[in-house]
């Protein structure tokens, strides 16, 4: 990817502890308790058409993030929704990304860091698709990751926190390294868990089967998707799913709010075939981002 712009390389503005702040002066120092220690939780959201889809559910799901990790956020869930719309403007995005992320600062360096300021910062850029669109047509390739989803009386499995992204960055790497696009990755059961960074459905006999998110994130996009086949009469079954039951499935889709919805085509020994479910689905949900009501803080 020799032609991304490098991320504290880029032009314009972010929103960083209550201000818009030139981009490449966004800095914070070596020293960060959030680099060491994972104490840093984020968000992904996708702004369409000048919309941010589900702001005041991705602040709150950032707020609850932050209250597991012990980290209070010195800012109203209305300030922070206002702080996306500016870092949005400010760039003057209409369609794109934003990444709200919450850390510990540099008061303290150890384990414990009870008196560490708690940053935030907001940026946005532009980000097309998550997958290239001629690869989502036919539908990605996904390997079995090597690491599982642990437990929630293991890590705190509900936050979408910083440290649990350190298997997927392994396991994706491990995936593309084979050229995959991504990896699956069981839980702690050997269960269906999801991908690297979005869930997980399949489709047998017109049903839609997705594992019950006991040990990961329940996405948004993941419930919408779900409202949006239920409102059309689709059965929904969330179940425990073995990775034998692949076999059984013909269709299979990724959901995320960078992902959207993501046609699989293969994972592991497992072949599906992206057919009229996973279309609707996806034509669906692309329409739906793009009806949603603008959020005004
Ligand atoms: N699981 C993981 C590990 C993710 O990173 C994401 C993306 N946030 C999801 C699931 C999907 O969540 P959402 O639909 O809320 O983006």
């Amino acid at each position: 990817m020799a032609d991304v712009i490098p991320f504290d390389q880029r032009d314009g503005s972010l929103w960083y502890d209550g201000r818009l702040v030139p981009w490449k002066d966004a800095k914070t120092h070596v020293l960060t308790h959030g680099l060491h220690y994972g104490s840093s939780v984020f968000e992904g959201q996708r702004i369409y058409g000048g919309t941010i889809y589900k702001l005041k559910e991705h602040t709150q799901r950032l707020f609850k993030s932050a209250e597991t990790l012990g980290m209070t956020i010195p800012f109203t869930q209305d300030q922070i929704n206002q702080a996306c719309i500016e870092a949005a403007e400010v760039q003057n995005i209409k369609d794109g990304y934003l990444r709200p992320v919450a850390f510990r600062g540099s008061e303290m360096m150890a384990v414990s860091a009870q008196n560490t300021t708690i940053h935030v910062a907001i940026a946005c850029w532009p980000w097309p698709s998550y997958f290239s669109p001629a690869e989502k047509l036919k539908g990605i390739r996904l390997d079995i990751a090597r690491y599982r989803r642990p437990a929630a009386d293991t890590a705190p499995v509900h936050a979408k926190a910083a440290g649990l992204y350190m298997i997927c960055t392994i396991c994706k790497h491990e995936a593309e390294a084979k050229g995959y696009a991504d990896a699956l990755m069981f839980d702690y059961r050997g269960y269906v868990a999801e991908a690297t960074g979005a869930n997980v459905f399949f489709v047998q006999e017109g049903v839609l089967h997705t594992p019950i998110p006991d040990c990961f994130l329940n996405g948004l996009t993941r419930q919408s998707v779900i409202a949006i086949a239920k409102a059309r009469g689709v059965k929904v079954v969330e179940r425990h799913i073995e990775p034998e039951e692949m076999k059984d499935f013909s269709e299979c889709f990724l959901t995320g709010s960078a992902a959207e919805v993501t046609p699989v085509s293969e994972i592991g020994p497992y072949r599906f075939k992206p057919g009229t479910l996973t279309e609707t689905l996806m034509n669906a949900y692309a329409d739906e981002v793009r009806g949603a009501a603008k959020v005004s803080a």
